[in-house]
């Protein structure tokens, strides 16, 4: 065991969390360690996450563009999927993002460390290379970044080819016929979507009465309708009793809660339902880190119970998302560098799902501002009414924002429709800069465009809409 280097900061994982925690922590000249078990940095998001997803995901938008080019007067033949090709773009961004922070490492000064971390004890971090040797780098400060790995189902294994998580989802070298998704969160509404898209026959099941349960309660219906529309059977209120893995496929008992069970064959099955945090092997034990539900527990400023122990990410109970982890890292670093960071507003963090349509929101749903006590006022725009919705032939969906009827105050944006994800960072900026609802509709939008549907909802909320 070799005692080594001596680092203001250690940051255990390179996922979003880790990495940009190794960036500030540079800025504010701390001698900042990144450790990696994995051959490449950028943790899940990068590799088997939200990047490689997308990547697919633009493929699978542009063939269904493609499909109906002749719509738009573009004679387009012999229109099919491209699989190998689609994996070599989704592996060529994979490559390029992961070197591109491998670049920001060294731009910065920040000391990369290949091997599995672990606390080692106050002021210690054990870096064990693949080989099996472990050094011992002494560390002022620690954060914990080691992100999450996919839940599974109790007593189902993932054999690659029929049972399937995210992971194995996004390397599938064929379509399968019949795909089935357990859970409508983000990650399987995605992956219905572009094997859907892909031409498979796609049935989603979730356990809770709608898709995307954290959405909105009528985005989740405009949601659930269109991939009806796109010929994905959704099955929600539906539980799992049973899975079967046969020479072929997989056979799925399932039970709504209105009754009537009923068996469902597939050739492949996708688990997507959750993950969960990689809290094991990293040196908690006989610490003071406490887990709760078996995430790491910190305060506001990401703190552990251990003295000078953070976490941020995957790793703790807040919302799982790359850019939720980067902010995290961004306040562990300051308040380790003795800056006063604003605490993170979780009512403020932006979801993005990039399905077809696609669904985004920031803010209180209109079931949360009710039972928050607010006086709700609603406002709709159907993109059906937006003339550049209608140019790109995308015009499903809304944009619907939640306010309160005593101050105008912008409580929640919600969007399903043509470039959501996109569209949301307006929304964003709204609630950051404590607009009210009536500033949404001065802000004059260009026309046309999609972003003239907030300035639209905004306005049909204070009953004065012009195009509807
Ligand atoms: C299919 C899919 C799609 C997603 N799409 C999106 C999206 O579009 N937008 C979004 O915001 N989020 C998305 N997410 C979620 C996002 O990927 C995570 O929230 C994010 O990666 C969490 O970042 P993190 O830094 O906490 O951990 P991770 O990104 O999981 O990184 C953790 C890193 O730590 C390393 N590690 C673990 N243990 C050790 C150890 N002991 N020693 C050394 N290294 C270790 C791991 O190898 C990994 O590289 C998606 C997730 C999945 C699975």
């Amino acid at each position: 065991m070799a005692e080594s280097q001596t680092f203001d900061l250690t940051i255990i994982g390179s996922g979003p969390g880790g990495y940009v925690a190794a960036i500030r922590a540079a800025q504010l000249g701390l001698k900042t360690a990144l450790v990696e078990k994995g051959p490449a940095l950028g943790g899940t998001c990068t590799h088997i996450g939200c990047i490689p997803t997308k990547a697919l995901l633009y493929s699978a938008e542009i063939l269904d563009r493609t499909r109906e080019a002749a719509r738009y007067g573009v004679a387009a033949s012999e229109v099919r999927l491209d699989l190998p090709a689609a994996h070599k773009h989704k592996a060529d961004v994979v490559r390029r993002s992961a070197k591109g922070v491998e670049y920001l490492m060294k731009k910065n000064g920040v000391v990369v460390l290949q091997g599995h971390g672990r606390l080692n004890g106050p002021g210690k971090v054990g870096v064990t290379s693949a080989q099996g040797a472990t050094q011992i780098v002494s560390t002022r400060n620690a954060i914990l970044a080691t992100g999450s790995v996919p839940k599974l189902l109790p007593g189902l294994k993932v054999d690659g080819t029929r049972v399937i998580t995210s992971t194995e989802a996004l390397a599938l070298e064929f379509v399968p016929k019949t795909f089935l998704v357990l859970g409508a969160g983000a990650v399987g509404v995605e992956f219905a979507s572009l094997y859907r898209s892909f031409g498979s026959s796609v049935t989603l099941v979730e356990m809770l009465p709608r898709v995307l349960p954290i959405e909105d309660e009528e985005i989740s219906g405009e949601l659930a309708k269109a991939l009806k529309k796109r010929g994905i059977e959704v099955r929600v209120g539906t539980r799992v009793e049973e899975v079967k893995v046969l020479d072929k496929g997989v056979e799925v008992r399932v039970l709504p809660e209105k009754g009537g069970g009923e068996t469902l064959k597939a050739d492949v099955l996708l688990v997507a339902v959750g993950r969960k945090p990689v809290t094991e092997g990293i040196g908690i034990e006989g610490t003071r880190i406490e887990l709760d539900r078996g995430y790491v527990k910190v305060d506001g400023l990401m703190r552990t119970g251990e003295a000078s122990v953070y976490a941020i990410g995957d790793l703790v109970a807040t919302p799982a998302l790359a850019h939720v982890a980067s902010q995290e890292g961004i306040v562990a670093v300051e308040t380790i560098a003795g800056r006063k960071p604003e605490p993170i507003n979780y009512d403020q963090i932006p979801n993005a799902t990039y399905c077809e349509p696609e669904v985004a929101s920031i803010g209180l749903t209109e079931q949360a501002a009710r039972a928050r006590g607010h006086k709700v006022r609603v406002g709709r725009f159907p993109f059906s009414a937006n003339a550049k919705a209608r140019i790109l032939g995308g015009q499903e969906g809304l944009v619907k924002l939640v306010g309160d009827e005593r101050y105008d105050e912008l409580l929640g944006i919600h969007i399903v429709g043509p470039k959501a994800t996109e569209l949301i960072a307006e929304g964003g900026m709204a609630l950051r800069l404590e607009a009210t609802v009536e500033d949404l509709f001065h802000a004059i939008h260009a026309h046309p465009t999609l972003s003239e549907a907030m300035g639209e909802a905004a306005l049909n909320l204070h009953a004065r809409g012009i195009h509807l």
